[in-house]
């Protein structure tokens, strides 16, 4: 690990996604460097990833970047997502330990060292936890479920999964994918990868300026996004596991239902063409026969391609 540090000369990476965000971040990005000076001494790098701004956000960055050049800035030419501005921002990041961190100052930025603090106790992943969130009950409610619903099919116990604000072992950043809205589910996708995950008490603040960038739609995509995670997770390298199991049970409820109707029509109690059920025992069997099939597709996939290669190894001698 100090190998590495020495390597990269870089101890701290904070990666800071943001959209029109530009009245924070003369706010933001100075306290950002005054925590990142004092923790690191000199060897951090501040990473801007501004997702399609459309309000100067950039012009902002570019200053304090000609001030200070280890604060960094990357400019998507249109808006793509929290995730993307993430992935990105992880890709670049040198640090020993990466931070995350909104900039809209809900968190604030002085959490940090309790957070990298909590790392060194062992952990590969400490995720900010809204104790006491400041937000509208439209937000905090829908969130609590969501919450309740990824721990429990993550088996990953967080009360927040969502928190802007965490700390990571620079392994985690470079090991978990994220793409769509999949930024929600980081701790679940790095406790898949056998990385330890906690989380730690965080004050949370209002939003001072701008708005929430993220509407309604936020629930639909973040749901779909869960079954994509539970997916490509749990049943990546398996895919018969799950087609072949639902398809095999469909099968055989299928074929004892009709069984039981060409037994009572062999003792001549009803006639077939009277029995409705039968379409139904029928349909599972077709059912069940084509969801192995698409199981075995999904195994033929899986062996051509290069997901089997990309287990997450800890060390290498
Ligand atoms: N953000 C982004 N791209 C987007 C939407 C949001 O980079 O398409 C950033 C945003 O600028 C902020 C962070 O992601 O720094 C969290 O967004 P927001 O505060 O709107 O989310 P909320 O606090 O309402 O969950
Ligand atoms: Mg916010």
């Amino acid at each position: 690990m100090e190998e590495h540090r020495a390597q990269s000369g870089c101890q701290l990476s904070i990666v800071v996604p943001l959209y029109n965000e530009a009245e924070s971040l003369p706010e933001l990005i100075p306290r950002l460097e005054a925590v990142a000076e004092q923790w690191t001494g000199g060897t951090y790098e501040i990473w801007l990833i501004d997702d399609g701004s459309t309000d100067g956000s950039f012009e902002v960055i570019r200053q304090f970047h000609r001030r200070n050049s280890r604060i960094r800035g990357i400019r998507f030419r249109r808006n793509y997502g929290k995730s993307a501005a993430l992935a990105v921002g992880f890709a670049e990041a040198q640090g020993q330990y990466v931070v995350t961190i909104d900039a809209d100052l809900q968190d604030e930025p002085e959490e940090i060292p309790r957070l990298l603090a909590k790392l060194s106790e062992g952990y590969d992943l400490v995720s900010g936890w809204k104790k006491h969130r400041r937000d509208p009950l439209s937000k905090t409610l829908p969130s609590r479920l969501f919450n309740a619903v990824v721990s429990a099919v993550s088996g990953l116990r967080l009360h927040d999964f969502n928190c802007g604000l965490k700390a990571y072992r620079r392994e985690v950043v470079k090991a978990v994918q994220i793409y769509g809205e999949m930024h929600r589910y980081i701790p679940a996708l790095a406790h898949w990868e056998g990385f330890r995950v906690t989380e730690l008490p965080v004050r949370h603040h209002p939003r001072k300026y701008g708005r929430s960038k993220f509407g309604a739609s936020r629930f639909v995509k973040g749901f779909l996004d869960l079954l994509t995670v539970l997916f490509t997770t749990r049943f990546l390298r398996r895919p018969l596991h799950l087609f072949g199991s639902l398809g095999v049970l469909f099968a055989i409820v299928g074929f004892l239902i009709d069984a039981y109707l060409v037994i009572e029509w062999a003792q001549q109690r009803t006639a077939l063409s009277n029995r409705p059920l039968l379409f139904f025992g029928l349909g599972l069997i077709i059912v069940g026969g084509q969801l192995i099939s698409l199981g075995l597709l999904g195994e033929l996939i899986v062996k051509s391609s290069l997901w089997q290669s990309s287990y997450n190894i800890a060390e290498r001698l």
